[in-house]
């Protein structure tokens, strides 16, 4: 280990998570190696169900510290539906931490892997590039242990306000004027129900403010509904969306059905000081411990932690260890044998694993793509 090593808190969770967080971790050093960087150091941290259980907290004090303190995050999933609150609600560290580290950008990647075919009949169906990000720290999950509920009624609010909103905006504003000069569409589109709810058009009158101070980024606008509707008829027209955290939630689930289902699906919730990596889903309890899984939205999300570390490094090493992980997901997957179990094939953790691991190890340094 050198002085400049990185420190990563690591979160496996609960059912599969700790399958496919061993194999992340291990391509994360692998690739960190191969960049001519020292391996990260490893800070393995209790949080989940599993936690709530045995120590009586889902999000125990010395995990926050230990994330507080780490360079990045990585999460792999948490929860498990027999384990609840006694108002019937689910432990949920992944989201409290969200809260707690100020995370307001949920930022959701919709990236066809070459080889992975989606569900739709066009073709552009299996080109898709774009991002959702979904505000992660207000919206209707501000009302999360707040809610009322007597015999008769039930209620949560959403909340939103002008300093959540603006923020997720500029995020995503920034972000289009980034893939604009990667040769991307450069258009932003707020997703709302401003038709409704005056929360809603509150929501759009500021991501309308923010706009202002981008004149080279478009912007457009879709009610949720709608949204919900082009992007299982043509999602291909989206460059960057931003919306509400209920929103985004839902809807990066469909996102991730559009790209070959949750295993395929990476994320990031990113704040000012802190990151968390973790994929879309959550702990799949029906298949953990049967080898099932798939692990690529881990493999996916370790890739995205390393290309946010070489910006906030300033280290060009970790996005080039980022180019080496997402380059060998997309080679083992390019030739279409590899087909996961939730793609109706065999692959299973060790398989996928296996695959990536190989491509990582005959990738050659001159490949275009890592440049
Ligand atoms: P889930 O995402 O765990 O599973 C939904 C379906 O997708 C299941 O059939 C599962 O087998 C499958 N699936 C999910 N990930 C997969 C993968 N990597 N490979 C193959 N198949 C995969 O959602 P759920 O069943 O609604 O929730 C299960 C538990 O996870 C609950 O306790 C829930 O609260 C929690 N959860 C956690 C997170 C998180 O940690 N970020 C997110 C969603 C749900």
């Amino acid at each position: 280990m050198r002085d400049n090593a990185l420190e990563l808190a690591i979160l496996p969770g609960d059912g599969i998570g700790m399958e496919i967080t061993k194999p992340c971790v291990e391509l994360v050093q692998i690739a960190l190696r191969r960049a001519g960087e020292p391996e990260a150091v490893e800070k393995w941290l209790e949080a989940g169900a599993g936690a709530y259980t045995k120590l009586g907290s889902a999000l125990p004090a010395e995990t926050i510290d230990g994330c507080r303190n780490a360079d990045a995050i990585l999460l792999a999933a948490m929860g498990d539906p027999e384990v609840r609150y006694p108002d019937g609600t689910e432990i949920i560290p992944q989201i409290d931490l969200r809260f707690e580290l100020d995370l307001y950008a949920g930022v959701r990647p919709v990236r066809s892997v070459p080889g992975i075919n989606g569900p739709l009949a066009d073709p552009c169906g299996n080109e898709l590039d774009f991002v959702l990000i979904r505000e992660s720290t207000e919206g209707l999950f501000a009302s999360v242990g707040k809610g009322t509920r007597d015999e008769d009624h039930a209620t949560d609010t959403q909340v939103i306000t002008r300093k959540g909103t603006a923020r997720v905006c500029e995020f995503a504003f920034k972000l289009a004027q980034q893939r604009k000069s990667r040769g991307h569409l450069g258009e932003v589109t707020s997703v709302d129900k401003a038709n409704v709810f005056k929360s809603m058009a509150f929501w759009r009158d500021v991501f309308d403010d923010v706009s202002e101070g981008y004149t080279d980024v478009s912007k457009r606008y879709g009610y949720v509904d709608a949204v919900a509707m082009e992007m299982v008829r043509r999602p291909w027209i989206y460059d960057v969306m931003v919306t509400e955290n209920m929103y985004g939630d839902i809807l990066s689930d469909l996102a991730a059905g559009l790209i070959g289902g949750l295993g395929m699906a990476p994320s990031a919730d990113i704040g000012d000081e802190h990151a968390v990596f973790q994929p879309c889903h959550g702990s799949a309890p029906d298949i953990a411990g049967t080898g099932k899984a798939n692990p690529t939205a881990m493999f996916l999300s370790g890739a995205m932690m390393l290309e946010w570390l070489a910006i906030e490094k300033g280290n060009e090493n970790y996005g080039r260890a980022a180019l080496f992980l997402r380059s060998a997901v997309d080679d083992a997957f390019a030739d279409g044998a590899l087909v996961s179990t939730e793609r109706g094939g065999s692959a299973g953790v060790v398989e996928i694993s296996q695959a990536v691991e190989k491509a990582l190890a005959t990738l050659q340094d001159n490949d275009p793509r890592l440049a």
